[in-house]
């Protein structure tokens, strides 16, 4: 670095300079343009560019450029991670590059003319822990920066990061602000992630929009005299109602009562006299409705209780529908979602099924997270999902055109004819091939050694149970009890429930069915239970703690679950979450209490359930031999376990390389726990993802398990991989693993995919 330079960086370090800058700037892009000239001018080199992280879209955008071409400025965009500058981004350290185009991580973006540039230096702009993006020089001559060159780049960077930081933040404000012509996540296509196979064309429909459009009204003059409203009414119970029983046809469990606010508005004096009131006194028919149901909608949208705001969507669903019987709307301005792809930042169960049962052709969630009963329910109900980080959709005009590919998680908006052709081709050829019927599998699995595994089914909801019977399941390891009370807009009541578990008792015949109690909170929230929101749910109350304090709900439950088994031979009451020999005495308590009732009220039940316990928590590890001396069986849920035990939220992405289930303390725990249970003689199946991992498989058959319960559709992948193993090659290989004491010793050993039939 030259001395010139060197004084014209001391120069930039002077804190008036900047202020300067800000203060003397038109606008937040002009002030970015003035910052890149200063720096390419002090750093003498020809280009110098401001890249701000934009975090809705989880990308880097080009937001200044000097050297480079102009038009590039918004363009070019990158995700973290990605190209030299996404690197930078991503390790939140410094990258240079004497040869950048050579360089494995360099990526050609054409609209910059970059390639001209061999050296590259880029460091990241950050305050504190928060990312904003990234400052980078380039010069046409190899090999140009050296370490000073690092170092004046980092001390400008942490100067400018301050007030680059506001810059970014008002930026995002404006874009807030103003409704975008364009989407600014990547205008025509998306790249999301997929939640429920499948695709899905039709005119979008934007979920929670349609509310402004009825408060404001259509262009079309209101109509509708009493009668006509009166009418309308009719219609509008006549539809419901036909909506209500496609709605149990699909999901039985969620019984009839999904539509049940709508009906009790239709019958609620204070909403429909009131529309009443006015067009008495000479309103017309549509304003009644718009003016009556705006003022609820204002009213519940303030409501602090999410059960409360969950009701908006049922309020302008039905005035949606008495609107478009009094005066026959435009397709894409009536509110129904049949043939519609709909675009939500987020759906609660309930809503989906609604929208099932009015043939949704697809959904959006644009929030970037979904929860994954949301996402098991749309695959059960055969709902195309893919879920994408650009909240900008829901500014998106109704009625756009919109395609989905629910399989590997992409959208088209406004699609052109060679993308749409192209589905439309690939879901023909779909629809010609004949799905093959699965084999049956004849008797029970074993290993290529002869010994029997036992492959169970886990089960949320009703619609899967016969997938369940065709792979050959032989009995429930895993029955979510929680799913009926997800999918309904209110507790179900004991008959409610034990109707929906005498279902799942009789489709098994006779086979074992483990019933899970309630496991809600953490990521299961139910809008109605109206919980106070809590800091850390996954640590609050949950699962087992939320049925030992609602005992009330707890013993409902208990009773349908004892009454539903009446007269089978293995029923199984299992309770989640247990951390201490005390919770379970306490739920096991409950259990036995509710029996007495039975029995005192003569009622049919099951009078000798087995009873046990996931291990879900690191508590349960050291103290199993207590637990093993109390409970009939164990279910272990790596899902949770692997949470737990390494302290790494399992549906957050951003510590999503925390999650790691092959950790050796994680392998070391379930080894312990499995010798533990066949120690006391005690059943021990596997019930999380792990079970059907078929990397991890041979080390579950190793140490010991012999009961794996999976979704139905892994069966005939996992009763493949375990007819060519031997026990003996198992142990052997669970051995090494267990002896591996880093993440990466236990990776380097299961990429090996050794020979494990010997
Ligand atoms: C688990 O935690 O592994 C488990 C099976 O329970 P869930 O995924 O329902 O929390
Ligand atoms: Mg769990």
């Amino acid at each position: 670095m030259t001395a010139k330079r060197q004084d014209l960086l001391n120069m930039l370090c002077d804190l008036s300079d900047l202020s300067a800058l800000v203060t003397g700037s038109e606008n937040i892009e002009n002030f970015l343009q003035r910052t890149v000239l200063l720096v390419s001018g002090h750093l003498e080199t020809p280009v110098c560019s401001i890249y701000l992280y934009d975090e809705t879209a989880d990308e880097l955008v080009l937001k200044a450029t000097v050297g480079l071409n102009p038009e590039a400025v918004d363009r070019v965009r990158m995700g973290s991670g990605q190209g030299l500058v996404g690197t930078v981004m991503a390790s939140s350290q410094p990258v240079c590059e004497g040869h950048a185009s050579q360089s494995p991580r360099f990526r050609y973006f054409p609209e910059t003319d970059e390639l001209l540039y061999e050296s590259f230096l880029a460091v990241p702009i950050r305050k504190g822990v928060v990312k904003i993006g990234v400052l980078v020089v380039q010069h046409t001559e190899p090999d140009y920066f050296d370490t000073t060159d690092i170092t004046a780049l980092k001390a400008t960077a942490a100067q400018l990061a301050a007030v680059l930081e506001n810059a970014r933040l008002l930026m995002d404000l404006q874009r807030m602000c103003s409704i975008p012509e364009k989407l600014a996540c990547n205008q025509s296509f998306i790249k999301g992630q997929r939640a429920a196979g499948g695709f899905a064309f039709g005119r979008a429909r934007v979920w929670g929009k349609s509310h402004v459009r009825l408060i404001a009204g259509p262009d079309t003059s209101e109509s509708g005299d009493m009668a006509d409203f009166r009418r309308a009414i009719g219609q509008t119970a006549a539809q419901l109602d036909a909506l209500q029983r496609r709605c149990a046809e699909r999901l039985p469990e969620s019984a009839s009562l999904i539509f049940a606010a709508h009906f009790m508005m239709l019958k609620d004096p204070k909403f429909i006299d009131r529309m009443v009131e006015k067009i008495e006194s000479g309103s017309p028919a549509t304003r009644a409705v718009r003016d009556v149901a705006g003022q609820y909608i204002q009213l519940f949208t303030d409501s602090p209780h999410p059960y409360i705001r969950e009701k908006v969507s049922d309020i302008e669903d039905l005035a949606g529908r008495l609107m478009s019987n009094l005066v026959p709307l435009a397709d894409d301005q009536n509110g129904n979602s049949g043939g519609k792809v709909v675009i939500a930042r987020e759906l609660y169960p309930s809503e989906l099924l609604k929208l099932a049962a009015e043939s949704v052709a697809g959904i959006v969630l644009a929030n970037g997270g979904v929860t994954s009963h949301v996402a098991i329910i749309s695959r059960s109900l055969k709902i195309p999902m893919v879920v994408v980080q650009c909240p900008e959709l829901m500014h998106l005009d109704e009625g756009t055109p919109v395609l989905i590919d629910g399989d590997v998680g992409n959208v088209f908006v406004d699609p052109d004819k060679t993308v749409i052709d192209r589905y439309d081709a690939r879901n023909q050829a779909r629809r010609q091939v004949p799905v093959a019927a699965e084999p049956q599998p004849a008797g029970p699995t074993r290993t290529l050694d002869g010994t029997r595994i036992h492959l169970l089914a886990n089960i949320n909801l009703l619609a899967e149970l016969p997938l369940a019977g065709q792979m050959g399941a032989a009995g429930i390891g895993l029955y979510r009890t929680e799913f009926p009370f997800l999918i309904r807009p209110s507790f179900p009541s004991e008959t409610e429930q034990y109707l929906v578990y005498r279902k799942v008792v009789e489709s098994m015949t006779g086979k074992p069915v483990v019933f899970r109690t309630l496991d809600i909170g953490g990521e299961k929230t139910l809008s109605y239970a109206d919980a106070e929101t809590e800091p850390n749910p996954e640590l609050g109350l949950r699962s087992i703690r939320f049925t030992l304090a609602y005992r009330d709900i707890f013993e409902q439950q208990v009773r349908a679950i004892l009454r539903a088994a009446a007269g089978s031979r293995t029923p199984a009451i299992m309770f989640p979450l247990i951390s201490s020999v005390d919770d379970f005495r306490k739920a096991r308590q409950v259990v036995t209490d509710c029996l007495d009732q039975l029995r005192a009220e003569g009622l049919e039940h099951h009078d000798h359930p087995a009873i046990g316990m996931m291990v879900e928590l690191p508590a349960v590890v050291e103290s199993m031999a207590e637990f093993a001396a109390e409970a009939d069986f164990f279910a272990i849920g790596t899902n949770d376990f692997v949470q737990y035990m390494l302290g790494v939220d399992r549906s957050n992405k951003r510590v999503a390389d925390y999650y790691r289930p092959e950790h050796p303390s994680v392998l070391r725990a379930l080894n312990r726990v499995v010798r533990v249970a066949i120690e006391h003689k005690k059943p021990i199946s596997i019930c999380g993802e792990m079970a059907h991992d078929e990397t991890m498989i041979p080390f579950l058959l190793g140490i010991g398990m012999r009961r794996l319960s999976i979704d139905p559709q892994f069966m005939p992948a996992v009763r493949t991989c375990i007819t060519g193993l031997t026990i003996d090659a198992c142990q052997a290989y669970a051995g090494e693993l267990l002896a591996a004491g880093s993440v990466s010793a236990v990776r380097e050993i299961l990429s090996r995919q050794p020979n494990l039939a010997a």
